[in-house]
C-alpha cells in the first residue's frame, strides 16, 4: 500500500510528536504546506526510504513575500531530484487568505498556484492540487496546462468527475478516510475509473473509521483501500494492486529502484 498524501510534520500540529505509524506501507508521500515544511519533507525522505517528499505551498499558507518562497521551492527541486511532486498547491476560497490580503482578493493566491504549476512543468513533476470552494477556478487554470497530477481529497461530487477526466489521462482523484463514513463519496467513487483513483490519508486529519476522532496515521490508509475494494467488489489484494500501480505511475515510483 502507498499513502499518497500525508503530513507527518510535528510542527504542523501540536499533538503530533512525529510518532506516525507507517507499518504495512510501501511508501508514504509527504505533502508540503510551506517552505519550512517542504524542506523537512526532503530531510525526512533522506532518513527513510519509505518516505517520499513533495514540496509546495498550500493556498492558505500564502505569505506576503511569496516570490521568495517560490525561489526557495525551486532551490529544493534543483538540489533534490528525488522529490516526487509539487504540492500541495491550489486554491482555497473557504477562508479569506491570511494577511496581508483582503477578503475576496484571491489574485495573489492564484498567482502562487500558477507559479507552482510553472515549477512542476520546469522540473517535470506531477502536481498535488488542493481545491476547496474553488474547484471550477482550479479547472480553469489547469485546463490546457498540459500538466499531470492529482486533485487531492476530491470533493467535487459526481457531476465534476468528468471535468477531472477532461483534464487529461494523467489526472487522478485523491480519496481519503471520509470515504468510510460519507455515503455521498461512495457514490462518487463508483463513477471514477479504477485506473484514476489514488488512496490518501491526509494525516493527521480525516481519520477513517474505526479510528475517527483520533489522530490519523499513514498506516490507516488500509481502511481507505478496504472501502475502495468493497465498492469495486474486489478482493483487497486485487484493489491494492490497482491503487499501488496508479500511485507508481503518477509519481514515477519504480519498484526496481528499491531492490
Ligand atoms: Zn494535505
Amino acid at each position: 500500500m502507498i499513502d499518497t498524501h500525508a503530513h507527518i510534520n510535528p510542527s504542523k500540529s501540536p499533538f503530533d510528536k512525529g510518532d506516525f505509524k507507517i507499518e504495512g506501507l510501501e511508501y508514504v508521500i509527504l505533502s508540503g504546506a510551506n517552505v519550512e515544511d517542504s524542506t523537512r519533507n526532503v530531510e525526512l525522505s533522506k532518513t527513510n526510504k519509505k518516505l517520499l517528499a513533495a514540496v509546495g505551498i498550500h493556498p492558505q499558507e500564502i505569505i506576503s513575500n511569496y516570490e521568495l518562497s517560490i525561489t526557495n521551492l525551486e532551490k529544493l527541486l534543483k538540489e533534490n531530484p528525488e522529490i516526487v511532486a509539487v504540492g500541495e498547491c491550489g486554491l482555497d476560497y473557504s477562508n479569506p487568505p491570511k494577511s496581508p490580503f483582503d477578503k475576496g482578493d484571491f489574485q495573489e493566491m492564484e498567482e502562487l498556484f500558477r507559479q507552482q504549476i510553472g515549477l512542476a512543468k520546469r522540473y517535470n513533476k506531477p502536481l498535488i492540487v488542493h481545491a476547496r470552494k474553488a474547484i471550477e477556478e482550479v479547472f480553469d487554470i489547469l485546463r490546457g496546462s498540459n500538466m499531470r497530477g492529482v486533485i487531492h481529497c476530491f470533493s467535487g461530487g459526481k457531476k465534476r468527475v468528468q471535468k477531472v477526466l477532461d483534464l487529461g489521462k494523467d489526472w487522478y482523484f485523491g480519496i481519503d478516510g471520509n470515504l468510510t463514513y460519507e455515503a455521498g463519496l461512495v457514490e462518487v467513487v463508483k463513477v471514477i475509473p479504477h485506473d484514476r483513483l489514488l488512496a490518501e490519508t491526509d494525516s493527521p486529519e480525516l481519520t477513517p473509521l474505526p479510528f475517527r476522532g483520533q489522530k490519523n496515521n499513514p498506516s490507516y490508509v488500509k481502511y481507505v483501500y478496504q472501502k475502495i475494494a468493497k465498492i469495486w467488489g474486489m478482493e483487497f489484494e486485487e484493489a491494492e494492486k490497482i491503487l499501488d500501480e496508479n500511485a507508481r505511475k503518477l509519481f514515477g515510483i519504480f519498484t526496481s529502484l528499491r531492490m
